[in-house]
């Protein structure tokens, strides 16, 4: 499983969408920036249809390597790997969103087609940017504020209400790098506590309940929703996904609309997914979103005729989307941690779906494998 190199291939233009070469023939190598989880699925999704991937990380136990045909074990912005990777690959594409958006303008500019490119990646990256982006596009999010330090706590009070929740612009997930404040004083401690800069304010929604939607877009522009679902989160992680979720169809028009605006405003190809908050007055409001698959897209495994993984394989690959509906109704548990180790009952529960990442130590809290409890529709 050593960096071996192939006879180089075609070298695509940079014209994005009209790359020559789409779809690409069962046979063609598929690159993948980060080796965690999700670089695991998307995989052996590829794998079933017949390409060959080639993961890039600096991690030598790495979920994604070990069921990869390549590794090019290195840091995800060392320039001879990210040559080697694009010599190496027909399309490339991340699974980790600490991917420094110079690495994939890096793979682009060597000719690599890579999806979704850096600005998605980029704005993804950055919560501040992200909310902008929304924004401009025409899509309601809850108010925010930028903090550069405890001198706008004030004024973000002021205009935004209290509580607040205190956000790092970059870096967090799972609830990590957030801290709730009511006033100034705890703001400061709140700020503090994150890191001190480069942070944002936004008002706390009260919602009804957390809604999720992956939706996909094909290098032809074609574009498919997977059924809104419901997230669980305990301590900023996610629990749990139910899906499809209890929804009127307006509401899931209403989703489906945010998506396809979103998906166009990004020029997007691949797997996106959207985390909502459903006010209380039924307002859609968006949370952020992630310029990859993701965790509440897990049910599709066993939930979907094509799941996520393959879903995103296929848009890449420039082949046709693959269908969306639920074909039962799925309750998705991350395992987290420990909970990892009780394999041997979940193996034994009927209905019950296990899967596992190949992490070796299972730190607190850490994402280890998720299991899909499936139930007719
Ligand atoms: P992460 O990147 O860690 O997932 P999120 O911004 O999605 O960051 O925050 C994690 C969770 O914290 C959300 O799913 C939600 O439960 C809660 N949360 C985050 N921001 C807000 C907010 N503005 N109002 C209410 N709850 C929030
Ligand atoms: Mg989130």
């Amino acid at each position: 499983m050593g960096p071996t190199r192939r006879p180089a291939c075609r070298k695509p233009s940079r014209s994005g969408k009209r790359l020559a070469g789409f779809p690409l023939a069962p046979g063609s190598t598929i690159g993948i920036v980060g080796g965690g989880q999700l670089g695991r699925m998307l995989a052996m999704a590829a794998a079933r249809l017949g390409f060959d991937v080639a993961v890039l990380t600096p991690h030598g136990d790495a979920p994604a390597s070990r069921v990869a045909a390549r590794t090019i074990f290195a840091t995800h912005d060392d320039p001879a790997a990210l040559a080697e990777l694009a010599g190496l690959c027909d399309a490339v594409t991340f699974e980790f969103e600490n991917v420094p958006a110079a690495a994939l303008e890096r793979l682009a500019a060597l000719g690599a087609a890579v999806a979704p490119d850096a600005q998605a990646l980029a704005v993804a990256q950055d919560r501040l940017e992200e909310k902008r982006f929304l924004g401009g596009a025409g899509i309601a999010t809850v108010g925010y504020a930028p903090i550069e330090g405890p001198a706008e706590l004030a004024a973000a009070f002021e205009r935004l209400g209290a509580p607040l929740i205190l956000k790092t612009r970059r870096g967090g997930y799972d609830g990590k790098g957030q801290a709730w404040a009511a006033d100034p004083a705890q703001g400061r401690e709140a700020l503090a506590a994150i890191g001190g800069r480069g942070a944002m304010a936004e008002s706390v929604c009260d919602f009804a309940r957390e809604l999720a939607l992956i939706a996909a877009r094909g290098r032809d522009g074609g574009i498919a929703f997977y059924p809104l679902t419901e997230s669980r989160h305990e301590g900023g992680i996610l629990r749990r996904t139910v899906a499809p979720a209890q929804a009127s169809p307006e509401l899931g028009a209403k989703a489906q609309a945010i998506a396809r605006t979103l998906l166009l405003a990004l020029d997007y190809v691949g797997v996106i997914g959207i985390e909502m908050f459903e006010a209380k007055g039924g307002a859609l409001l968006v949370n952020e979103f992630a310029p990859r698959v993701h965790n509440t897209g897990h049910w599709t495994l066993d939930g979907c005729e094509v799941d996520q993984f393959e879903q995103h394989i296929r848009a890449i690959a420039g082949w046709p989307l693959g269908p969306t509906a639920a074909l039962a109704q799925v309750e998705m548990t991350n395992l987290l941690g420990e909970e990892a180790d009780d394999w041997r009952r979940l193996a034994a529960e009927p209905g019950a779906r296990v899967w596992l990442y190949g992490k070796g130590e299972a730190r607190a809290l850490r994402k280890m494998g998720h299991v899909n409890r499936l139930r007719p529709l």
